[in-house]
């Protein structure tokens, strides 16, 4: 057991505030992270170093202890330390909503298994904004870990019995020396089991697990978003020896659409009308995720203005209800005019009065107020 200097690892002050630890741990997990660094054990080893310190770090009362007693001290008073990519996932947090990991990792890859649940399994997802919409049952194909099918997960030959373990003598913990003390610790050679195969099964050479590729259902409901994570349990990989399976973890994307823009559960979009339309009022088709509506613009619509369909955004995910629909129309601008349109357009030009530009005479009246005062000051 080294003497470790949590302060150097994470390159701060002894007398970093909270801020300061979060930050740098953030910085070098991500740069150390093992899916970064193609699996590399010296990057891995750093990995969890990492994460030891930020763990001590940011608890007050094991930063407390590690400031007076050092390394060993922490030790010495049975504080543990727990799986690092459990840190990192903590830290990154639930869901990994900010889209943390979809920029920066691969995913499909299995991660490292944590404790005796077998591994999750990660599987991105990109749907269509028509399929958040309606909800949709999709295949997710995996490869995992399954129970070897000829030694039921035992890892050991049918009809040879596993031994108790030499070093633990059947208990599965050992005592180790930690300075002034002695610790328990899970013997490493059983893993904490107490028994070792004495015969590896045939098949899967005592892992008691075989690769599987496996098509599962699932059901996304309306209403999911981009971020979100889907779980099914127990669908990720068998766990070595009878621990529970790990969960499959389903990474939700949503596909930008060409006309909708997704705020919550409201679905915004920009309608063109031309701008005799607008000024005359009309009624135009609007797409909408349920087909299409009819919506009435009614006379003097200006460029920006928004409208409302009212029901026709994105459900709820708690099934209450759906958003609303937005639609900002543009007054288009006639562009490549004949000579007659050219003509009638300055004929309309000429007649316009303050009363018929509702936005360039508020703009125009302000103006002028304000220079009247000012020369007025003068
Ligand atoms: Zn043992
Ligand atoms: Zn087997």
């Amino acid at each position: 057991m080294s003497s470790k200097d949590y302060y150097q690892l994470l390159g701060i002050p002894r007398s970093a505030g909270a801020e300061e630890i979060k930050k740098a741990y953030r910085k070098l997990a991500l740069k150390y992270h093992p899916d970064r660094c193609s699996g590399s054990p010296a990057a891995e080893e750093k990995f969890k170093e990492l994460s030891e310190a930020y763990e001590v770090l940011s608890d007050p009362a094991k930063r407390a202890t590690y400031d007076q007693f050092g390394y060993e001290g922490l030790k010495g008073r049975g504080f543990g330390f727990h799986d690092p990519f459990d840190i990192f996932r903590e830290f990154f947090g639930a869901g990994f909503g900010g889209g943390v990991f979809e920029d920066i990792f691969n995913f499909g890859q299995p991660r490292r298994p944590s404790a005796r649940r077998g591994r999750d399994l990660e599987f991105e997802l990109e749907l269509d904004l028509a399929e958040v919409y309606t909800g949709v049952e999709k295949t997710i194909p995996v490869v995992r870990s399954e129970a070897c099918p000829r030694c039921g997960g035992s890892g050991s030959e049918p009809g040879s019995p596993r031994r108790n373990c030499p070093d633990c003598g059947g208990r599965g913990q050992v005592r180790a020396a930690a300075g002034f003390f002695s610790v328990v610790q899970a013997c490493r050679r059983c893993r904490g089991e107490g028994t070792v195969i004495t015969d590896p099964c045939g098949q899967c050479r005592g892992s008691g697990l075989t690769e599987k590729k496996k098509k599962i259902r699932l059901r996304v409901p309306p209403g999911v978003e981009e971020g979100m994570v889907l779980r099914k349990r127990g669908e990720g990989e068998a766990s070595p020896r009878g621990g529970r399976s790990g969960d499959l973890l389903v990474y939700i994307r949503v596909r930008p659409h060409k006309f909708f823009r997704r705020s919550g559960d409201d679905i915004y979009c920009r309608i063109p009308v031309s701008f005799p339309a607008a000024a005359l009022g009309t009624e135009v088709e609007v797409a909408t995720l349920d087909g299409r509506k009819s919506l009435k613009i009614p006379a003097g619509t200006q460029s920006g203005q928004m409208f409302r369909l009212r029901g026709k955004g994105i459900p709820r995910l708690n099934g209450t209800g759906r958003g609303d629909q937005h639609i900002e129309v543009v007054a288009e601008t006639p562009t490549a005019l004949n000579s007659e349109q050219l003509e009638l357009l300055r004929r309309l030009e000429e007649t316009l009065t303050d009363s018929n530009r509702p936005r360039s005479s508020g703009f125009i009246g302000r103006l002028k107020e304000k220079l009247f005062s000012a020369e007025k000051g003068r």
